[in-house]
């Protein structure tokens, strides 16, 4: 399976998640959250443009003159959500097409602020890299131990790892 943003941002979350992704066992359709957020996602982009662009592998929530935008639920995983962000930005990079990323989250919890700039540069390119290589190596391993974290009773996985 080729590396996407869902991936980059559950390496992060949940090993064994990233893991269960890619060997594509597949809950996420069934599971209600999951849902409300695809809904939730038509309803704040219907008829706006420049909006849900898939370009290869990666699906942008919106693509401006100046920023790569990506909207999220909350900021209860702001690293996942960074890396996910930058790893859009190194992809269109690549296609020749220069922006910044900006994070905005519906709801704060963590952090004062509902945006984050984002900015790819050679270190954390760099890291991307890294991140993604370990990524590979993970998902052709063997399925990650069931480890409770604080976003299990959330995740799409949860009755498969836990019941
Ligand atoms: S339920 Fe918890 S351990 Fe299982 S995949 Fe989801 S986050 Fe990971």
């Amino acid at each position: 399976m080729d590396i996407n943003g869902t991936l980059i941002n559950y390496y992060f979350h949940c090993k064994r998640q990233c893991w269960l992704h890619a060997n594509r066992i597949n809950l996420e359709n069934e599971f209600e959250l999951v849902d409300i957020g695809k809904a939730m996602h038509e309803i704040k982009f219907n008829n706006k443009k420049n909006s849900e662009i898939k370009i290869d592998n990666i699906s942008i929530d919106k693509l401006t003159n100046d920023y790569v935008i990506e909207y999220k639920k909350s900021d209860a995983d702001i690293e996942a959500a960074k890396w996910q962000l930058l790893f859009y930005l190194k992809v269109l990079k690549e296609k020749g097409i220069d922006r910044t990323g900006k994070l905005i989250f519906a709801e704060k919890n963590k952090q004062s602020k509902k945006t984050i700039v984002v900015k790819l540069d050679k270190e954390n390119e760099n890291e991307l890299l890294n991140i993604m290589k370990n990524i590979n190596e993970l998902i052709k391993g063997d399925i990650p131990e069931v480890k409770l974290i604080k976003g299990c009773k959330k995740c799409a996985f949860y009755e498969y790892c836990f019941l």
